[in-house]
């Protein structure tokens, strides 16, 4: 099978395979065929790699079939020790995959480094401490005793999105400290760091075919999981629209476990007893970091009536002074959007404010260059009713709105149809914990934004979706419980 080289940090070159990673090898797809891999920083190719059919999930599937059978017998501190030293090379390699990274996608080399590649450590590290502790119950019943296994659920699969590497350890960490086997598809638009870490888990020594890595496209690789009648169980990040489709894939087909991690609108509320500096900081990290395209990102601003045009001249500051250009460099303070589509989406949202009247605070344009660069864009005084405030936009573009009273504040944040990340910026602790009570959201944060750890669950209510990765909550979803009954003879 073929390979890329890049330059990634320094000029380091880094070859990367090109094919699908199945049975701890890397061949190529049914057909030969292909997709190509853009640099959204310039433009321009990056790579071409193997695009997954239909018939090349169904090799997957039956490679983990394969493997399920004796991996699920191996003892648990077997998976325990496999996850460390799969973390330890990723610590090893950390550069390496935090420049594919950089270059696929457009995020801040420093940020994958700082950001994405402690978060898998992370993860990867605890599930690991999990893999030997799944216990069961022992439960008396009148005829006997009765104990619970908790058990895997057999071959398994993921789907991730481009945004951030950070899903994929979410998942992989969780499904093989429970005893799964999994093939995970990589999104067709960043697909290289993935293809690294495949080369890293041959090198810690999971067995061929327990952890599968495909690439490919999502409306042919990703359907195909989705329909797969042997697959158990499908666990999806990605957009709200492409949930309903996995959902109804497997409704239509063998039923298979969903989990899935959806869209966020998420509500930013500062109150005027807040660190204002502290507030103003997350604030505008939560719209502008990775260029918003993060599902926890906080594109509502909420912030009370008395301190609200202080807020707008300090955030605005805070926001223009980014310099956009090559994420690889350390210079750099904005990389480039994901894709050309995404771009024309976000200016899109942009066009629409602008049109509609709001007032534009900072921004509305796209940046110089070759790549899809975006500047830093607020609106003020968004009507809650207004596209800016309702949809996902996936971009640097804030919707800021002022409220009055905490009953207020409440009413706005829970007034979508999303429901994933919030933060609240108080320095009341009652206030903290009445409106934190009170939001819709899988996870609020008080007086800071974002920095997921491994060990809280982090997902969705509403139609942000359901299942939870990370923490120990995350555990239950790769697991099914038996039952044994014993009925005591006289
Ligand atoms: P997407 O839904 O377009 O794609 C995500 C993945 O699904 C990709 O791997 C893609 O190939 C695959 N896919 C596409 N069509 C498919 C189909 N018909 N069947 C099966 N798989 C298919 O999303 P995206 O643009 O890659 O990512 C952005 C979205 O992800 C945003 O909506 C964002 O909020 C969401 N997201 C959510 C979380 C979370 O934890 N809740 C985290 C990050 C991103």
């Amino acid at each position: 099978m073929t390979s890329v080289t890049l330059k990634g940090i320094e000029g380091r070159e880094i070859t990367v395979q090109t094919g699908l990673f199945i049975n701890n090898e890397y061949v190529t797809a049914t057909n030969g065929a292909t997709l190509e891999v853009e640099n959204p920083s310039t433009a321009t190719r990056l790579a071409t790699v193997a695009a997954a059919q239909s018939e090349d999930i169904d090799r997957a599937v039956q490679s983990s079939e394969k493997a399920f059978g004796s991996w699920k017998k191996v003892d648990p501190t077997v998976r325990r020790d496999l996850l460390n030293k799969l973390a330890d090379l990723i610590e090893r390699d950390a550069p390496i995959i935090a420049s594919l990274e950089a270059l696929e996608s457009g995020m801040l080399y420093r940020n994958c480094l700082a950001s994405n590649i402690p978060v898998a450590t992370g993860n990867l590290r605890y599930f690991a401490g999990w893999a030997d502790k799944i216990d069961g119950l022992s439960l008396p019943i009148p005829q006997g005793v009765a104990y619970t296994r908790r058990e895997p659920i057999g071959v398994c699969a993921a789907i991730v999105p481009w945004n951030t590497s950070m899903i994929f350890f979410w998942k992989l960490s969780v499904a093989i400290a429970a005893g799964n086997t999994l093939i995970m598809k990589t999104s067709e638009q960043t697909p290289l760091w993935g293809q690294k870490v495949a080369e890293l888990i041959k090198e810690a020594g999971f067995p061929p075919g327990v952890i599968n890595i495909l690439t490919g496209f999502g409306n042919i690789a990703g359907q195909a999981l989705s329909e797969h009648p042997r697959i158990r169980k499908i666990a999806f990040t990605g957009s709200t629209a492409t949930g309903r489709k996995i959902m109804q894939a497997a409704a239509r087909t063998n039923l298979k476990k969903v989990t899935l991690e959806l869209g966020g609108k998420g509500p930013t509320i500062i109150f005027d007893d807040a660190n204002f500096d502290n507030a103003v900081f997350w604030a505008t990290l939560g719209i502008t970091h990775s260029n918003a395209q993060l599902c926890l990102a906080g594109s509502r601003i909420y912030v009370q009536d008395t301190i609200y045009e202080k807020f707008l001249v300090e955030f605005s500051k805070r926001s223009r002074d980014a310099v956009h250009g090559d994420p690889l460099l350390a210079d750099t303070t904005k990389g480039a959007v994901s894709s050309k589509a995404h771009l024309d989406k976000i200016l899109s949202y942009v066009e629409r404010g602008k049109a509609d009247g709001l007032r534009l605070l900072h921004g509305g344009n796209k940046l110089s260059g070759d790549g899809y660069y975006v500047a830093n864009t607020a609106f003020a005084d968004v009507d809650q009713s207004h596209a800016i405030m309702r949809e996902e936009i996936f971009g640097p573009v804030a919707g800021i709105a002022p409220f009055k009273t905490e009953e207020e504040a409440i009413e706005k944040a829970n007034d979508s149809e999303y429901g994933l990340n919030a933060a609240v910026f108080t320095n009341n602790v009652n206030r903290a914990m009445r409106v934190s009570n009170a939001i819709e959201a899988g996870t609020v944060t008080v007086n800071s934004w974002g920095r997921p750890n491994a060990n809280t669950p982090f997902g969705g209510v509403k139609q942000s979706g359901f299942g939870r990765d990370s923490g120990h909550e995350a555990l239950e979803s790769w697991l099914v419980t038996k039952t044994i009954k014993y009925a005591v003879l006289e």
